[in-house]
């Protein structure tokens, strides 16, 4: 081929030299984030991304100088090369490096990619207002049943949505499997399984919108343990056909994240996924009324709750009316529920399985430990909207210390004269009680205030994450009163 240099060694070396520098440079940028990282002991998810990210560039760094020097002892026969050269031209394709190294590069090159996209997750993490909410969220996915621990990333994206990233170390086990062997990639399956959660970042602080992320958790429900799906094919099963089966099941399944989301989180996450979607163009777009290929339309979507919500706000199996301030939380829960205009629904014939499935999902044990207990919800709702009439931190249940202190539900975990709120029932009471104020609000009123509206939900949101933070440590620090409890015991014995 005229004017085509022929590949020699100082060529390899030249490509192994780039090659290298690449990786160095990789090094010395998940350096700079591991120091920028060090001191948040509140982000353990970005401490493992980074290990396991650290761990691989330098395995593979390995490979390559190992690699290059064996190429280099060894060089390439000259026959083989010329075979090789001959190969290329007659196939027309480029020449390829040395055949000791081609792999070598090639396989770094996949690595350097996929890590780059990981280093772009984690350019950037939630900030300080996010933080109060971290926690709770993370440990409500931990509390999801499941063979194996989870660890979140929150991360703020341009983009106005809330969407989860399940495998952020997948691609990466594969490769060091391909690479750096099967123990390498046992590794990897004996650490939690790391996942990130994007948020708009322009909600950063409004912690009520941020309910939309029990969604997201939901989807982690959906996946664990795999009863999710087997319930839709199994429910489908001689109703639907396949083409049916499969073109349905992304519609049930966002309907089983929503029920999911409702049971984690309560009332909140149907009321933020109506104001989330408020903001976004689909409402100006008739093709919206027909529902996306991946999400159902969202009128129908938010019928589908309904029943979820209502469960939060029926009192007859206790016998015992409402309380005020439910009453009033209840009002404001259907005035959003019915909020939105009637779009197409689910064509007929998918509809009665979608049902029969949602049922099925919730008869299945699929949220365990992290589900949002009815009658938690009926006792704290009344004692949070109280401390926000009285302009106090809405976080802690004290029982009148005046009285016999009372039968603590777990006597390990509850003191008898006071227990940390549940974090979502600040969230919830919060919320609703906010929204409540709004609907006393007329519409020019609304228009006229705009932005000052806006400074006061955040004012009001910084209140609930001081709130939310208040009951964590009090949380945390009867956990660590209980281990510390055990310990005394174990030391005694
Ligand atoms: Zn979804």
């Amino acid at each position: 081929m005229p004017g085509q240099a022929q590949w020699d060694e100082s060529l390899s070396a030249r490509v192994l030299l780039r090659t290298l520098e690449g990786v160095e440079g990789l090094e010395a940028q998940l350096e700079d984030l591991r120091l920028r990282y060090a001191e948040r002991e509140d982000v353990p998810g970005v401490a493992l991304l980074l290990r396991c990210c650290s761990m691989l560039t330098s395995g593979f760094k390995q490979l390559l100088i190992e690699d290059s020097r064996r190429a280099l002892e060894a060089p390439e026969s000259d026959k083989r090369r010329e075979r090789r050269i001959q190969r290329a031209q007659t196939s027309n394709r480029p020449v390829e490096l040395d055949g000791n190294l081609e792999a070598s590069v090639a396989l770094l090159r996949r690595f350097e990619d996929q890590l780059r996209l990981r280093l772009e997750l984690i350019s950037e993490i939630h900030g300080q207002p996010f933080d109060a909410i971290s926690g709770p969220y993370r440990r409500l996915a931990k509390a999801l049943p499941g063979d194996r621990d989870i660890e979140i990333i929150f991360k703020p994206s341009p983009a106005t949505l809330y969407e989860i990233w399940f495998k952020v170390l997948d691609d990466l086990r594969v490769l060091a499997a391909a690479r750096l062997g099967e123990d390498m990639a046992g590794v990897f399956d004996r650490l939690p399984r790391l996942m990130a959660i994007e948020y708009p970042w322009h909600y950063e602080r409004d912690t009520f919108m941020h309910a939309v992320i029990a969604h997201e958790i939901g989807h982690i429900a959906f996946v664990n343990n795999q009863k999710g799906d087997q319930i839709w094919l199994d429910t489908a099963a001689g109703r639907l056909d396949t083409k049916l089966t499969a073109g349905y099941r992304r519609w049930f399944i966002e309907f089983a994240c929503d029920m999911l989301a409702c049971r984690m989180l309560g009332p909140a996450y149907a009321i933020a996924l109506i104001e989330h979607t408020l903001g976004q163009n689909i409402w100006f777009e008739p093709a919206a009324k027909k529902g996306g290929t991946s999400h159902p339309p969202l009128r129908t979507r938010v019928r589908k709750m309904e029943v979820e919500v209502a469960r939060f706000f029926q009192s007859e199996d206790n016998g015992q009316p409402l309380h005020d301030s439910l009453k009033v939380a209840k009002a404001v829960t259907d005035h959003w529920m019915k909020m939105l205009p009637d779009d197409e629904g689910i064509p007929g014939i998918a509809e009665p399985v979608i049902d029969d499935a949602l049922e099925k999902l919730g008869e299945a044990d699929i949220l365990g430990e992290a589900e949002y207990a009815v009658g938690t919800f009926r006792d704290q709702i009344p004692a949070v909207w109280s401390a926000l009439t009285a302009g106090v931190a809405p976080a802690e249940i004290v029982y009148g210390r005046d009285r016999e202190p009372r039968e603590a539900t777990d006597p390990q975990v509850r003191s008898s004269w006071s227990e940390p709120c549940d974090w979502r029932s600040i969230l919830n009471g919060g919320y609703l009680r906010w929204l409540a104020e709004d609907k006393e609000r007329s519409l020019p009123d609304l228009l006229r205030r705009g932005s000052a509206l806006t400074n006061e939900r955040i004012e009001r949101c910084a209140h609930i994450q001081g709130s939310i933070e208040l009951s964590e440590l009090h949380r945390a620090m009867l956990e660590q009163h209980k281990a510390l409890g055990q310990l005394a015991v174990q030391i005694e014995s």
